[in-house]
């Protein structure tokens, strides 16, 4: 059987734990007997991050600038606790943050949903992607313990020295105060990722802010984003057949709950915060949530939403075997190879990925499953496999289709 050919490589960035060991499944069993895969291999484990003083990361984040499309495994943040376990000469920072902040990206999240088991909001028929804003309001925000009686202000000095003040408030006893801000550049960036993922998806882009109340702040996200979509947009979305919808925070989150899904829902930050833990759950399993991170310029890196699963890992090392799930690192696989099929026109790539996609959901469907499905999905007969033997089934699958 001749296998699948590439053009230009994937940016591959290995990582930590048990999903090192899956990444490694995925691609034997799953991906080389059917893509000649071609990829640029940064191995961002925590020993690798650690000799190389973390450039490893910087490299492979300007290398998917370059190249435009990587797919990330999960990787170890670093603790005071694996400071001491990997004898660290620095504490780290979060691969994510920088990888996030070489590509000023936004981050997609969307559950991956098969029949048998039914999201605890029934009315869900299809995934709700929360677009969440990664910069800025309370995520970097000074906060203040006030101690008695005092005035609060905002200042504002400018180059020039000029200074702009506005009062807070008249503090007649001690309490608490908070400054926060964003900025333009980040909002319109949000804005042109959100727009750019929504018309690859083909589907209606949502977003909210709470306008009303903050009259400059929020009105703000508002204005940039209906801006970026008239001057940019509108013509592209008039093509794709599909509709930008603005409201306010509370009406959006009474309409989400009454829809039944299949659109992009952008959040300011904290609002995708709470809301991506709210889908996560209702749909049923971390280990079926997939992540990506899409730049303003059309840059895309794929992962799963979990972690490294630990837990697993220790009991891997014990040589026992294991039942983790390997679907959102899976579809971080195909997700970044569809992307690049997209992008070289290779049709035969995309319709693999799609293939993977479609069977390994009928895997699930079929009964076969790992551990952490079990008590999720409603089959008469189901057979709870390791993840070896999962990633097998869908192989077989694969060669079924031919
Ligand atoms: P986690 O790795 O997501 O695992 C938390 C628990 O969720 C697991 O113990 C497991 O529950 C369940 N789970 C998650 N993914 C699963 C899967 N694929 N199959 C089956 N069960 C799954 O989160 P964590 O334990 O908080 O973090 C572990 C490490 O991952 C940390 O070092 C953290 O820094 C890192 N992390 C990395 C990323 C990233 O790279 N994007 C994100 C989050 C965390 P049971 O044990 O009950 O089976
Ligand atoms: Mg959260």
């Amino acid at each position: 059987m001749t296998r699948i050919q590439m053009k230009t490589p994937l940016v591959e960035m290995d990582g930590d734990e048990m999903t090192r060991i899956m990444w490694n499944q995925i691609k034997d069993i799953v991906i080389h007997p059917f893509v000649d895969l071609k990829t640029e291999y940064f191995d961002l484990s925590l020993v690798n991050r650690d000799a190389t003083d973390d450039q490893i990361t910087i490299d492979s984040a300007n290398r998917t600038r370059e190249l435009g499309v990587a797919v990330k495994c999960a990787t170890i943040t670093p603790n005071a606790q694996r400071m001491d376990e990997y004898k660290l000469k620095e504490m780290w920072k979060s691969p994510n943050g920088t990888i996030r902040a070489i590509l000023d990206g936004t981050v997609f999240r969307a559950p991956i949903l098969v029949r048998g088991i039914t999201p605890f909001v029934s009315v869900w028929k299809k995934p709700i992607t929360i677009a969440r804003h990664a910069y800025g309001d309370v995520y970097r925000d000074a906060e203040m313990e006030i101690s008695g009686p005092a005035v609060a202000e905002l200042v504002v000095t400018y180059p020039n020295g000029q200074t702009q003040i506005k009062r807070i408030h008249d503090f007649d006893g001690s309490g608490v105060l908070l400054g926060m801000h964003n900025t333009d550049r980040s909002i319109a960036a949000f804005a042109r990722s959100c727009f750019r993922y929504a018309i690859d998806a083909r589907q209606d882009l949502w977003f909210a802010t709470k306008d009303t109340i903050s009259k400059t702040y929020d009105h703000r996200f508002k204005d940039i984003f209906a801006d970026v979509f008239e001057t940019e947009y509108k013509a592209l979305f008039d093509d794709a057949g599909i509709d930008y919808f603005y409201t306010l925070i509370d009406d959006v989150v009474a309409r989400v709950m009454r829809s039944e899904g299949g659109f992009v829902w952008a959040c300011k930050n904290y609002d995708g915060d709470v809301m991506s833990d709210m889908i996560a759950s209702a749909c049923g399993s971390l280990a079926m949530m997939t992540s990506v991170l899409v730049s303003p310029d059309g840059k895309y890196e794929y992962e799963a939403a979990h972690g490294t699963v630990t837990r697993h890992y220790y009991k891997h090392l014990r040589g026992e075997s294991t039942s983790t799930n390997p679907m959102a690192t899976l579809f971080a696989w195909t997700g970044a190879l569809r992307k690049r099929a997209q992008l070289d026109g290779l049709s035969e790539l995309e319709m693999f990925a799609d293939l993977v996609e479609k069977v390994s959901i009928e895997t699930i469907e079929s009964g076969i499953i790992t551990g952490d499905l079990n008590a999720l999905l409603v089959h008469p007969d189901k057979k709870v496999v390791n993840t070896t033997d999962f990633l097998a089934a869908i192989a077989s699958g694969l060669k079924k289709e031919g």
